[in-house]
């Protein structure tokens, strides 16, 4: 096997590291299989079962050899009330490599026992029932996690809130397919409520409204994931370079007083007042340069499609007009004149800054921080966001389901639509998963989880 997590079911018991790697205070090795009890026993004295779910402190010996491998924290979990739904042990281990190698070492000489492949302690999860796929996703997201708006989106996913959406959809396709199959079973029959197709368009009618709106919001969803673009473009030496490393906190773009000594663009991730963006660095937008700025300058009129912050010490023109944000930041403030800023009243709103002594940094970072609010949503209020390309078309197909069933010629096929709909919502939240869909989520995971 070579990728992801391998199908469970095999019996096997699986074991990992499941802390991070490399010297830390304490590591925690995981196993979960029916011989997670046996493990548990092998390597500790004295050799019994500690109570279920509660630490206690134990002697770790290698079971071969009865070499002490260090005092640790273990505990059980009997399945099913674990994380697996199997039965699971923990050792929590001083984190010196030694010790880690030690005790792995010693759980791979137990018989029944393997290491764990990325993501299959999830996978196990999963299987058993312990999550559905959008919660193994929000999982996944947690894990990576790198700023704050993506953590809360991650664990509302995890939550289980776009688990409920779709459950609630599903339910409400449901209640309309019975509906048209009782008009297909009884027709005009006298036992048979009034206007039972009428009921069904109605409920067919607001659900389409409801995902269509979901959709919309998308791509926020989306940008959340994988972050914004942010593009700092403005004429040579205006201080692009700069910015970006000020806002980067790290030398990513070569400041330099030679006009036109960025090229590319180079795209930097950053937590940007706590939004994830990618922001780039670009060429001049200076006409009449060089093929080379001018390569740079089409790149970067390319990448502003979401959003675009131009530094400019003199006007900025706006390099196009297809949906992006402006922010207007008049860099190199330090060299105005004190007493005031002599500045052409023609001047579109602003923000002035200094990238060389930081004045104004707060104030462009909470502009930001607003702007990448209205592109990624607020994970914390707004409506349950769909955070993958899956999700959307999942979605898109449920809804081109729902047309067909408008637009069916009889019941027969307008019932088949929303058959088809409602498999289209089970498998965005799991319910029918293919294993090929599997593959693609668990191999975001790390072996360990
Ligand atoms: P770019 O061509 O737009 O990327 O500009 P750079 O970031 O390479 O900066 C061009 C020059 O302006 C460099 O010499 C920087 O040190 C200088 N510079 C950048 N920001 C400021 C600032 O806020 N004040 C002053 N006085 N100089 C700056
Ligand atoms: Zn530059």
């Amino acid at each position: 096997q070579s990728s992801g997590a391998g199908a469970p079911g095999s019996g096997a018991t699986i074991f990992a590291l499941s802390s991070g790697q490399g010297r830390c205070g304490i590591a925690v090795i995981r196993t979960s299989g029916p011989a997670s009890g046996h493990a548990l026993r092998s390597l500790t004295a004295p050799r019994e079962l500690p109570r279920a779910r509660s630490a206690s402190l134990r002697l770790l010996t290698d079971p071969r050899s009865g070499e002490p491998l260090d005092r640790a924290l273990v505990l059980w979990f009997p399945g099913p009330h674990s994380f697996t739904g199997e039965d699971c042990a923990e050792f929590h281990v001083h984190g010196g490599p030694a010790v880690v190698s030690g005790v792995l070492q010693a759980l791979g000489r137990v018989p029944g026992l393997r290491p764990a492949e990325a993501g299959e302690f999830t996978r196990r999860a999963f299987a058993h029932g312990k999550l559905s796929l959008t919660e193994v996703e929000g999982l996944a997201d947690l894990i990576h996690a790198e700023t704050e708006a993506q953590r809360r989106q991650a664990l509302r996913q995890l939550d289980g809130e776009l688990g409920q959406l779709c459950r609630g959809w599903a339910e409400t396709l449901t209640k309309a397919l019975a509906h048209v199959e009782a008009y297909i079973d009884f027709g005009e029959d006298d036992n048979l409520e009034e206007g039972v197709l009428e009921q069904a368009d109605s409920q067919v009618r607001e659900l389409a409204v409801a995902l269509d709106t979901h959709l919309r919001d998308a791509r926020r969803g989306q940008r959340l994931r994988s972050g914004a673009h942010v593009v700092v473009t403005g004429p040579p030496n205006a201080g692009k370079s700069s910015l970006v490393n000020l806002l980067s906190r790290k030398p990513v773009s070569i400041v330099s007083p030679e006009p036109g000594t960025t090229r590319d663009v180079l795209e930097t991730p950053v937590d940007l007042a706590g939004f994830p963006a990618l922001l780039s660095d670009t060429a001049g937008l200076r006409e009449g340069q060089g093929p080379v700025e001018q390569e740079g300058v089409r790149r970067a009129r390319e990448s502003c499609d979401f959003l675009d912050t131009v530094v400019t010490p003199a006007i900025a023109r706006s390099p196009n007009g297809n949906g992006q944000r402006l922010l207007l930041v008049l860099n190199k403030s330090d060299l105005l004149p004190p007493g005031g800023p002599d500045l052409s009243p023609e001047l579109p709103p602003h923000l002035l800054l200094s990238c060389l002594t930081g004045a104004g940094l707060d104030g462009l970072l909470e502009a930001l921080r607003k702007e990448l609010a209205a592109v990624c949503g607020n994970p914390s209020t707004g409506p349950p966001l769909l955070t993958r390309a899956r999700h959307q078309h999942h979605l898109q197909a449920c809804l081109d389901a729902l047309g067909s069933y408008r637009h069916a010629p009889d019941v027969a096929l307008a019932a088949e639509a929303l058959r088809v709909a409602r498999g289209h919502l089970a498998r965005l939240h799991g319910g029918g998963g293919t294993e090929e869909v599997l593959d693609i989520i668990f191999r975001d995971f790390c072996v360990g989880k």
